[in-house]
């Protein structure tokens, strides 16, 4: 739990899904889709401007009736983001999801994005170390009882 994020981003590589600002929700959505990913990071040139993910089309989109094509990205995302830097470790990502009520942490060095951990990455991670935990605790018995 004390891993960094700097491990499990080059685990999982870097790559991250933005969207300009001037997008509508709809080509949000596609954006969102084509890669099979629960958000997308607006940003307004280089400038990280907000997150928009799957709650979003749910509850400001869907549930505000909202027509996807004519609502700007800008009016439904949420734009006071919440950030971590690559040196958090597992377990401070997992508090702030759990006190944040969010699954997706953009991760940000020196003022650049550098990658996103959403609470699948962290779950994924953390059932890992249960299984190789319990795979070398398994072979730490059995060669006990052999001996
Ligand atoms: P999620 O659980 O990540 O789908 O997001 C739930 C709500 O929190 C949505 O309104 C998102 O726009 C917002 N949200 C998600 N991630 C963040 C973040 N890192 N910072 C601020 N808000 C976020």
């Amino acid at each position: 739990m004390n891993t960094t994020l700097t491990t499990l981003l080059e685990q999982k590589g870097g790559s991250v899904y933005t969207i300009s600002s001037t997008v509508t929700v709809a080509e949000a959505v596609q954006e969102m889709n084509a890669h099979k990913v629960g958000a997308v990071l607006v940003m307004h040139g280089l400038q990280l401007a907000g997150i928009f993910t799957e709650r979003d089309v749910l509850r400001r989109v869907v549930g505000a009736s909202l027509d996807p094509k004519l609502t700007p990205i800008t009016q439904v995302m949420t734009a006071n983001v919440l950030t971590v830097v690559p040196t958090a470790t597992v377990q401070e990502v997992m508090d702030v999801f759990t006190e944040k009520r969010c699954r997706h942490l953009p991760v940000m060095q020196a003022g650049r994005l550098v990658g996103v951990i959403s609470i699948g990455d962290v779950s994924r991670w953390v059932a890992n170390l249960h299984r190789v935990e319990a795979e070398s605790l398994r072979q730490y018995i059995a060669g006990g009882l052999s001996t």
